[in-house]
């Protein structure tokens, strides 16, 4: 992801020679093309990357292990200043070549320090500088040796082909690749086969997947626009076919709920060999691991689980792309629809409070689940992060603005965002900003305590009571805070008569009296009825 640009002096070195030879008026016009100020300023990334064109033709020799293959590169320079140096992701070595060229013209990569071996990115200076609104189109032939065949584990790969690299960023690119494979390989790859082409079309997609595997059995379904395939093994089969008919559900809810799906096309491909859950290899493409374990008989509910969730991520990571390091708005915003979909479906209607559950735990155990760390902490921490922290408190975050906001704001803003940042990067602060704009309201005291603090949600009923008074009865129900987070509380009041109401307590207080009148005498009154906070029932014990 992160990788390190020229060092200074280079740098500096480019911006003397040029001063050199470009001098007098003949710099004038150099400067009013690149507004950014001076001569070539090496490697840069525009604040939104060009999104890029790919047409590929690969070519896999299963004989000698080889992959190679040609194509094309065009994008266009839509920032204001003038871009004169690529980065392209993809090292050579022995077994590892490419040659980038501009109108038959080949360009040497800057990276020289050790020629036998360059790791990735490459770095190319194109022949002229790419003015503010111009467009190139960069030759590419490449080849590399990977294990062909797969002997016993399929080969999976997101980066089949050389890329452009903008300092990591994701855009959306569009692709058309031809795959030339050996006869006796199953193969799946991101985007739609065109069978009169042979090619895979892909026209908005974060990276291109390929996957290659033996003695794999294939099934297809189109779902409203949708092309779902699963490619699994004979003795993951069954696991897969329980994918295949979720796929097909989970599309048609999502696409009921959210007015679209984002992608013609997506592949479900066997993951490694434990039940460890699954990943998004690329766009429309998505692994799930353990299919091999599926023992006959057994629930459905886990593997309904993991096809929904890996769902989510088409929506939440391969469609709106997530902008911040350690990233966690995508998994947060993606587990929200597998959720959604879980429990409206009656599936797994405890799926929320499961979600919510490691995190809870980490609060028992007095971790630190601050959110907003650098990457640098997160790789401090002992405790599992990922599990505790990125799947459960970070969810947990969105079921609680669920929860403060009301149904209807918030679905508008998980539409919203969904509408406004296809093919963009959303972090949590832009994130911040969209709740603020949809609702009127700041909310920086919710996103402070959640998202950049430690802060945990305890709320007890400490009192209540019920006392006649005519035509009906007066009932007291007293809230307290106990934890160090402050959140307005729903509470819901159920009467003997089965009449019911819910009213909200007030955030700045330590202690609320909520007052009801009824017709009936209170029965029980409940805390977070919809079940959408993570709040402890018991205190912290003492470290
Ligand atoms: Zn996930």
């Amino acid at each position: 992801m992160k990788f390190k640009l020229f060092p200074k002096d280079e740098k500096f070195f480019a911006l003397f020679r040029y001063a050199f030879l470009i001098s007098g008026l003949a710099l004038l016009p150099w400067l009013s093309a690149s507004p950014g100020g001076g001569g070539p300023r090496g490697f840069w990334t525009p604040q939104d990357p060009p999104k890029a064109r790919y047409v590929i033709d690969a070519h896999i020799d299963a004989a000698n292990g080889n992959l190679e293959g040609k194509g094309i590169i065009i994008f266009r320079n839509a920032a204001r200043s003038s871009i004169d140096t690529v980065a392209v992701n993809w090292s050579t070595g022995p077994a590892s070549s490419l040659s980038v060229s501009v109108s038959g013209e080949p360009l040497a990569p800057l990276n020289q320090d050790n020629a036998a071996t360059l790791p990735s990115p490459l770095f190319y200076r194109l022949p002229e500088a790419l003015r503010a609104g111009r467009t190139i189109k960069l030759e590419i032939a490449f080849k590399t040796q990977v294990a062909f065949p797969p002997a016993k584990a399929p080969h999976t790969s997101s980066s089949f082909f050389p890329s452009l690299n903008w300092d990591g960023l994701t855009v959306h690119d569009s692709y058309s690749v031809k795959l030339d494979i050996p006869p006796g390989l199953t193969v799946a790859a991101t985007g739609r086969l065109d069978p009169k082409t042979g090619r895979y079309e892909a026209p908005a997609a974060r990276s291109f997947g390929v996957f290659l595997g033996k003695g794999m059995k294939k099934e297809s379904r189109e779902v409203e626009g949708v092309l779902i395939t699963t490619v699994a093994t004979e003795k993951g089969a069954r696991a897969a076919a329980i994918c295949l008919e979720t796929a097909d559900d989970v599309i048609r809810f999502a696409r009921a709920w959210l007015g679209f799906y984002p992608f013609s096309y997506l592949t479900i491909i066997p993951g490694g060999d434990g039940r460890w859950g699954g990943y998004p290899v690329a766009t429309g493409m998505v692994a799930i691991h353990g299919q091999e374990t599926y023992k006959d008989g057994e629930s459905p509910l886990w593997w309904k689980w993991i096809t929904a969730h890996e769902i989510g991520h088409q929506y939440w990571g391969e469609w709106v792309l997530d902008a911040d390091d350690p990233a966690w708005l995508w998994i947060a915003m993606g587990i929200t629809l597998d959720t959604e979909y879980l429990t409206r479906r009656g599936i797994d209607p405890e799926r929320r409070a499961k979600w919510m559950g490691n995190y809870l735990n980490g609060v028992r155990s007095g971790y630190d689940m601050t959110v907003d760390i650098p990457p640098a902490q997160v790789e401090k921490i002992p405790y599992d992060h990922n599990n505790t922290v990125i799947h459960s408190k970070c969810p947990s975050i969105v079921f609680a603005l669920d929860s403060l906001l009301g149904r209807p704001a918030f679905e508008k803003i998980y539409k919203r965002c969904l509408t406004e940042h296809g093919g963009r990067g959303l972090g949590w602060r832009d994130f911040e900003r969209v709740c603020e704009r949809e609702t009127g309201q700041s909310l920086a005291w919710f996103f402070d305590q959640w998202v950049r603090s430690n802060a945990y949600l305890f709320y007890k009923i400490a009192a209540t009571d019920s006392r006649p008074e005519s035509p009906g009865f007066r009932s007291f129900v007293t809230v307290r805070r106990l934890g160090t987070m402050r959140m307005p509380i729903p509470v819901k009041a159920l009467f003997e008569d089965g009449s019911e109401e819910i009213k909200v307590t007030e955030r700045g207080l330590d202690t609320n009296v909520l007052v009801f009148i009824s017709k009936a005498r209170l029965k029980e009154a409940v805390l977070d009825p919809e079940k959408k906070l993570a709040m402890l029932d018991e205190p912290v014990p003492p470290n």
